[in-house]
């Protein structure tokens, strides 16, 4: 008889997660025993029962069995938060390939020895007179801390202490002088559970026009016929969950609609994850579920120390808190009543993680609320392929907002310009004469510009006249780009040398640098336009703590007429005085060798184009492109993102590439080119024979060349797997561990599926 094992983890909160205990599992208890479910164990020289959580069930022994221990019984409340994410690890570890370790260290956190730190509220003391006179002076006196603090009491008296310190960034020693002199105080501990406290009343949330009301109302009346009720009116689960798309153009009011199903499922006792793009995740956003909610939100960020996760993480499992918000890694709020979960800007390529296991949060939400029994709003203006295929099928539930918001707001003009064109006519600036008027006439008017360059640095690429070779990193392989300090700079490995005199291969004194980015950009707009005053935000500029914000409030506060940047400032910013936007070279990202590069420029494109208008004056949008027929560049100049679509699941479908398959991808690394080679010719044997035996169709292509061979020093090839069944992957690593431990020369070996 066949016996089965199960490897234990013991008081997860307590300690670290990577050690699990293997034991008997007793053939009584056999049926019932799986990842998540509490047991109790003998544990330790007295053997005494302990707790701990069955992380995974096996027939493969780990050590002696004549010396292994037998799980005692099943915790009779064994349902607990750890339990359901435990199941969770369980699942994505099935899906992305990774190891049970792995996955456990995603889904929950590991305490930290810190100082307990409480959830703090900083409460405005002065009156609205007052606090008028205060901000005058604070702005008088280039204070900027205390300037944007001022400015949020505007709106409202009451910060959370979190929006304070990570997205107004004000240090604690900023605020003390104010607490000293009463202009501020700190309450600790008390969560504002009415959230109309200390607002005023037409702050406090806007009427849904009717398109907005309709969405809520159907996500509502299919939430609530699901809904099962539990004993006292108490409601636990969903008979069944479905997921959602909210399918609305930019401006059409999706948050507003996000907060109205937020406010219905929370006064059923539910609680609520809302993900957002941390770089969309600023002081405006998050204060507008503030406003609405009030303390009942804890807030992550990826400034947070681990510490401090962990203690938002506590307000949750306390229930001091039931709306969780931030980045990817919020989903794994342990809320033990999760009933809502819901993402915003869905087709962000943020929502995917780059590290093992490289799970999907859109993905990893459905497989949540199926756990919890809730639903999964997906939002966005361009859903992904994936998602609108699925919404048209029906599998997703669809909900649309088909026009702005505010009446009086339109969705901008745009122009496309043809670069080939303008070359010809011997215009060899960046700016081509459209745009270059279009800017001069805003400068005028004194309304702003957004100018959008999807490169950093100064040029491209450096290179040879005499001999025609480009400066290559000499740890990978791709071309180093010159930035503005004389240096040129790996953007893959972070590799940097002074820019040389003399060509590197040949010795020639002929070498610069073509191409552009965006600190040539800032240099070009200066000189074309020396009367505007210039902001530009990149990986560069934000480098330092809060760098974001500040050139963020600088440029809304009007202290800039163009701001340039590459894709940060398109991602979710609101200016009311912007009325361009420029794109300098819409084509920059249809180059790259990637299946989904159309889809990521529509996006980036009808983002940008979005930035425009978003107050009461008309926008305007100049696209520069070498490609004006390009069906991206195309349908994105008209908005069109139906139109887009179906150009491109054509072509999805044609290529099988997802969503008309599950690509998986095996990615080997080595720093010894000969043993990857090996590995790699033994690997493909062993997979192809795995895949026969689980007798699925599929469609396998290499291993090949990374698009990028050589990165960091490490060669990289890629096996792809195209199938419909995904969790092949966990299969084919037990074999490739197998593998790892017998092969001479460090290969490794990650998963990864879309
Ligand atoms: P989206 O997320 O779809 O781009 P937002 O939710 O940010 O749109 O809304 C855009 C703007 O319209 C915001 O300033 C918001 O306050 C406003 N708005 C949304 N719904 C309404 C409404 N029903 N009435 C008035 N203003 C609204
Ligand atoms: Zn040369
Ligand atoms: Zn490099």
């Amino acid at each position: 008889m066949k016996q089965t094992f199960a490897n234990v983890i013991i008081d997860i909160s307590h300690e670290k997660v990577d050690r699990t205990f293997q034991y008997i599992v007793p053939e009584t208890l056999k049926d019932r025993i799986k990842a998540g479910v509490q047991v109790e164990i003998p544990f330790g020289k007295g053997n005494s029962l302990r707790r701990g959580f069955v992380v995974e069930v096996t027939n493969q022994p780990e050590f002696d069995i004549d010396r292994m221990k037998e799980i005692a019984g099943i915790s009779p409340d064994s349902v607990s938060v750890q339990s359901q994410l435990i199941e969770l690890a369980w699942e994505i570890k099935k899906l992305y390939g990774s190891t049970m370790n792995q996955a456990l260290k995603t889904v929950l956190p590991v305490k930290q020895k810190t100082k307990r730190r409480e959830k703090k509220t900083i409460r405005c003391c002065l009156t609205r007179e007052e606090l008028t006179k205060a901000l005058e002076e604070a702005r008088g006196k280039s204070y900027r801390a205390r300037t944007r603090l001022f400015e949020a009491f505007l709106e409202t008296d009451q910060i959370p202490g979190e929006v304070v310190e990570h997205q107004l960034n004000i240090t604690s020693a900023s605020l003390k002088p104010l607490i000293e002199k009463g202009t501020v105080e700190i309450i600790r501990r008390e969560i504002c559970r009415d959230p109309l406290k200390g607002l005023q009343k037409e702050e406090t949330g806007v009427a849904l026009n009717a398109e907005q009301q309709a969405a809520a109302e159907t996500f509502w009346n299919s939430y609530q016929s699901r809904l099962i009720q539990g004993p006292e009116g108490t409601s636990n689960r969903l008979s069944k969950e479905k997921t959602w798309l909210l399918y609305g153009i930019t401006g059409s009011g999706k948050t507003e609609v996000y907060m109205e199903m937020m406010d219905r499922v929370l006064k059923k006792g539910r609680q609520v994850i809302v993900l957002i793009p941390e770089i969309a995740l600023t002081y405006q956003t998050v204060m507008r579920f503030y406003k609405r909610f009030g303390g009942r939100i804890a807030i992550l960020n990826s400034r947070l120390s681990a510490g401090e996760r962990y203690d938002q993480w506590e307000l949750a499992m306390k229930g001091e808190v039931d709306i969780m918000i931030g980045p990817r890694s919020a989903l794994f709020a342990p809320f033990s009543n999760l009933g809502l979960i819901v993402i915003d800007e869905e087709h962000e390529g943020a929502y995917k993680s780059e590290t093992m296991p490289r799970y999907h949060a859109r993905e990893a939400a459905i497989l949540r609320a199926r756990l919890s029994g809730a639903d999964v709003v997906l939002g966005s203006a361009t859903p992904s392929m994936e998602t609108y295929s699925r919404a048209l099928s029906g599998e997703y539930g669809m909900l649309r907002l088909q026009s702005r918001a505010f009446s009086d707001s339109r969705l901008a003009r745009t122009e496309v310009v043809d670069l080939r064109e303008e070359l010809k006519t011997g215009n060899k600036t960046m700016f081509s004469r459209c745009l270059s008027a279009h800017i001069q006439d805003r400068l005028n008017r004194g309304q702003q510009v957004m100018l959008f360059m999807n490169r950093r640095g100064y040029s491209s690429f450096v290179s040879c006249r005499s001999c025609g070779e480009a400066v290559q990193c000499p740890h990978c392989d791709v071309s180093m780009t010159l930035h503005k300090n004389g240096r040129l700079y790996c953007h893959y490995c972070g590799y940097s040398l002074p820019m040389p005199k003399l060509c590197l291969s040949c010795g020639s004194p002929y070498i610069a640098g073509f191409g552009t980015g965006t600190q040539k950009l800032e240099e070009m707009t200066r000189q074309m336009f020396p009367e505007a005053r210039v902001l530009r935000m990149d990986a560069d500029t934000t480098a330092k703590k809060g760098g974001h914000e500040e050139i963020l409030s600088a440029f809304e506060a009007g202290e800039a007429d163009i701001l340039i940047g590459t894709q940060m400032i398109v991602k979710g910013h609101d200016f009311k005085n912007v009325t361009l936007v420029g794109i300098m070279a819409a084509d920059l990202s249809l180059n790259t060798p990637d299946y989904r590069c159309a889809e990521r420029t529509f996006q980036l494109l009808t983002q940008a184009a979005g930035r425009a208008g978003r107050g009461s004056k008309a926008g305007h949008v100049v696209i520069q492109t070498y490609q004006p027929d390009h069906y991206s560049i195309e349908t994105a100049a008209r908005q069109d993102y139906e139109a887009f679509y179906s150009r491109e699941i054509a072509y999805r479908k044609m290529m099988n590439y997802p969503p008309a398959c599950r690509m998986s991808a095996v990615l080997f690394a080595a720093k010894d080119e000969a043993a990857l080679d090996s590995f790699c010719q033994e690997a493909e044997k062993r997979i192809s024979r795995i895949l026969e035996e689980l007798s699925v169709s599929f469609q396998s292509i290499g291993p090949v060349n990374a698009p990028v061979y050589k990165v960091n020093d490490m060669y990289r090839k890629i096996l792809y797997i195209k199938c419909e069944n995904c969790d092949i992957l966990d299969k084919i690593r037990d074999s490739m561990d197998f593998l790892m431990k017998y092969s001479t020369g460090a290969v490794q070996v990650q998963y990864d599926v879309s």
